[in-house]
């Protein structure tokens, strides 16, 4: 599933391709036809990422996509439409093709392939989403609503300089964030686990980031959250924040630092020596996704 550095990756693309223009919106699939209508003609103002929610701003009215495990954006255009390619769940690469444009100067689309569920189109190119769980348009109430359920994303704070990080949301310090992190750690008795990978305790965390920076900090995945030692919750949050940065910068997640073909620690990595200690990495099944981790060296 794609993790939130995925989503802040897209919609910084969203914003560089079609924030300020009028776009066009349909769902050739024809299962998010009402809310195309809604969207269609509209001027996306702003495109922000919370956890591993889209939510494009067009007046009151938000578009909501969440791409759950297979949901993907594919951009295509002309030369002067810079995007990358394909952002979510890995998809075949787009060959080339001759652009065309119709009476207005926008360029004509590729006929959809496959159950497109949305497409927008902006004068020199246009975007695809493929699979998402959720694709709706909502009402600052229902928006609000979402928002609410979410816990802190460590990509959504107010750096040195920069203004809000969101169009209508309070923005909040990376001290303001890592203690609404601990007090939610504090409330709960699920193991540290599974607690990392409910949105509502901290958004944007998947199975890699949890696998990894547990690892990184020597924590055993199965401490109760409420029995975290406050510095290492807090050590762990800023671990967090750390790669969840450099997955915006890069695009992938590679949370082995030095040269070589090995991107991670423990992910994927059991039944293999630990590279810190020597013992076998290990795997089992936790709140229905697979964890990883070194029984040898995650012990506390
Ligand atoms: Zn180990």
């Amino acid at each position: 599933m794609p993790e939130g550095h995925t989503l802040h990756r897209l919609a910084a693309q969203i914003n560089t391709v079609f924030a300020g223009h009028p776009w066009r919106v349909s769902s050739p699939q024809g299962r998010f036809s009402a809310g195309a209508e809604r969207l269609d003609g509209q001027v996306p103002q702003h495109a922000e990422a919370w956890g591993k929610h889209l939510f494009v701003h067009l007046g009151p009215a938000v578009w909501q996509v969440h791409l759950g495990l297979y949901g993907a954006f594919s951009f295509r255009g002309d030369a002067d439409f810079a995007a990358e390619a394909t952002i979510g769940a890995p998809r075949a690469a787009a060959v080339t093709f001759e652009p065309t444009y119709d009476d207005d100067g926008w360029l004509i689309p590729e006929p959809p392939k496959g159950a497109v569920r949305a497409r927008v189109s902006a004068r020199h190119g246009w975007a695809d989403l493929r699979g998402p769980t959720t694709c709706a348009v909502l009402d600052p109430t229902e928006y609000q609503a979402v928002i609410d359920r979410l816990g802190p994303d460590p990509l959504r704070q107010v750096m040195p300089g920069q203004g809000e990080s969101g169009p209508q949301l309070p923005a909040q310090t990376d001290a303001e964030l890592r203690a609404t992190f601990l007090h939610n750690l504090s409330r709960r008795r699920i193991s540290i686990a599974a607690a990392l990978m409910d949105q509502a305790v901290i958004a944007g965390v998947g199975n890699i980031y949890r696998a990894e920076s547990l690892f990184l900090e020597r924590l055993d995945p199965y401490t109760p959250s409420n029995q975290l030692d406050p510095e290492r919750a807090a050590a762990l949050w800023d671990r967090l924040t750390e790669q969840l940065r450099d997955g915006v910068d890069e695009g992938r997640i590679r949370t082995v630092r030095t040269r070589g073909p090995r991107r991670h620690w423990v992910y994927k990595h059991q039944g293999t020596p630990c590279q810190r200690c020597g013992a076998v990495i290990e795997a089992a099944e936790l709140v229905g996704r697979r964890l990883y981790w070194c029984p040898g060296c995650q012990r506390d």
